[in-house]
């Protein structure tokens, strides 16, 4: 951007990386609504937290009620509210924080750009692989009774698309395995990234 010249800190990322004692990086959650990402994601931060980990949180419930509030369900504004988010996690890694994030981003484009932008090795992908039935039993939230009547519209998996993703770094199947065995499964996947 023009006329905007960074300013070189001289507190640095890794710097408060060494103190917090774990690197930081962001834990993303991909899956339909109700398939179980805030479950788990809830899960993985109480067992980070007891290890002493330094982390967030982000989920629908606090950005799109807050910083996202102005973004509908279309693709272009899925699109816009995937961006915010990523550009938030970024400057929370740079924090220092463990990052986890919960949201359906059905796109695959739109993960791919969330890589590009808190960068490549700070990212691991979960994929909640519930299926669409399950979820629909499930309905939490009752969303989906509503999305079938007609009263949402765009609702992922009902009349709007889901991406799966084809390389995540975890993948769950919350139809075999409790939420203990997948917080187990999670953390293995990131003990090398914690570690400094
Ligand atoms: P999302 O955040 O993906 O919309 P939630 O976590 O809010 O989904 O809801 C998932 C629901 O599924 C919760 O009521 C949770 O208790 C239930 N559930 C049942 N089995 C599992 C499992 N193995 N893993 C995660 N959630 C599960």
């Amino acid at each position: 951007m023009k006329h905007i010249v960074p300013h070189d800190f001289s507190v640095k990322k890794e710097q408060r990386n060494r103190l917090n004692g774990h690197g930081s990086f962001l834990i993303w959650f991909t899956g339909l609504s109700g398939s179980g990402k805030s479950t788990i994601a809830n899960a993985v931060e109480a067992q980070l937290l007891e290890r002493g980990i330094h982390t967030y949180t982000l989920d629908g419930d606090n950005v799109r009620k807050g910083l996202n509030t102005n973004l509908s369900f279309t693709p272009e504004d899925r699109t816009e509210n995937i961006r915010r988010i990523a550009e938030v996690s970024h400057l929370m890694i740079d924090a220092g924080l463990v990052v986890l994030a919960a949201f359906v981003s059905p796109y695959a484009k739109d993960r791919e750009a969330i890589q590009k932008i808190v960068g490549y090795t700070n990212y691991i992908e979960v994929f909640v692989n519930t299926p669409l039935e399950e979820c629909e039993r499930r309905d939490v939230k009752g969303l989906y009774a509503k999305a079938r009547a007609g009263e949402i519209k765009n609702f992922t998996g009902i009349d709007a698309p889901y991406e799966a993703p084809v390389a995540p770094h975890v993948q769950i199947d919350t139809m075999k395995v409790t939420v203990a065995n997948a917080v187990e499964q999670i953390l293995k996947a990131i003990e090398s990234k914690l570690n400094i």
